[in-house]
């Protein structure tokens, strides 16, 4: 009677399962797929394991305001946090089944390589060094390397200002910023200060130990704007930084579902409506999503 009982409930749940496999809107399953919740993918994708696991982690910044910061919650908010809940969601994972890690720039291929995150979403330049580690997909956004000072500063307006050797400049350690301003340094060992973390650099500049901090304009633009008053842009973007998302390397498939969910984010507003409710508040120059490199 009790295993009858069982048997029963067990068939409920699986037809319950299966009506509402029937009811997804995804359309890459085939049999020999396993489904959980509404969405159907296939058996030994990535995408199948995370489905079934009902979690994702998911690395970003924690301290970059607009794209990913840690608020009182505990939980991060901003535009890179918004891309990660959109393909967290493509994959039939709910809002609170994502756990977040924070992925300070110099850790984040090391991170995806141990498996420790499944995605990085976090103002991460493509190039072809990282690309070496990991794959990316996206892009989903292109920033540029600016320069930071003080709003009353006119003694630097750009890159070249650097090359007399007296102003210093702070950036943090594994960022392609880092990487790329010093061909402008007269001296790298006494210009330029490296740090974790871009919050120590807008500490250090706060405390006069630096001039400068460069970075992507974004981020800068996220920190002028909680700063009211007190910081602004030295000059024009010199670089351009495509933001990816990085991925385990050779994982194929998954990059191309995320590709996916990408231009279906630009065409249904959801990338959209993701900007305008973080990055976009001090930016409104709302992206028109880039196209996606499907390498
Ligand atoms: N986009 C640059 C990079 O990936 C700078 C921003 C960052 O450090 O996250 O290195």
């Amino acid at each position: 009677m009790r295993i009858t009982r069982m048997t029963a409930i067990a068939a409920a749940a699986v037809l319950t399962l299966g009506v509402a496999a029937c009811g997804g809107d995804d359309d890459s399953g085939d049999a020999g797929s396993t489904d959980t919740g509404s969405k159907t993918f296939e058996a030994g994708t990535t995408m199948e394991r995370l489905n079934k696991a009902q979690k994702i982690v998911i690395g970003t910044k924690f301290d970059q305001p607009g794209f990913g910061l840690k608020g009182l919650d505990g939980k991060p908010a901003g535009f890179d946090v918004e891309i990660g809940k959109i393909v967290a969601d493509e994959l039939g994972i709910p809002e609170d089944k994502i756990e977040y890690i924070e992925t300070p720039s110099a850790v984040r291929e090391e991170k995806i390589e141990k498996g420790e995150a499944d995605i990085v979403v976090a103002t991460y330049t493509i190039n072809d060094k990282r690309k070496e580690r990991i794959d990316f997909a996206g892009p989903y956004y292109v920033a540029g390397q600016n320069i930071l000072v003080k709003a009353d500063d006119t003694s630097i307006t750009g890159p070249d200002s650097f090359k007399a050797g007296d102003k210093k400049v702070c950036s943090v350690q594994g960022s392609t910023p880092a990487a790329n301003i010093e061909q402008y340094l007269a001296n790298k060992g006494s210009q330029l200060v490296l740090f974790d973390v871009y919050t120590k650099c807008i500490d250090a500049l706060n405390s006069g130990q630096v001039n400068a901090v460069t970075t992507d304009n974004v981020i800068l633009l996220g920190f002028i704007a909680r700063n009211e008053g007190k910081f602004k842009l030295a000059g024009e973007n010199f670089t351009e930084e495509p933001y990816g998302i990085g991925l385990k390397k050779g994982d194929t498939a998954f990059r191309t579902f995320i590709n996916d969910t990408l231009e279906k984010a630009y065409s249904d507003g959801r990338y959209e409506g993701a900007w305008k409710d973080t990055a976009g508040k001090f930016d409104d120059q709302v992206p028109t999503g880039p196209a996606v490199n499907r390498y």
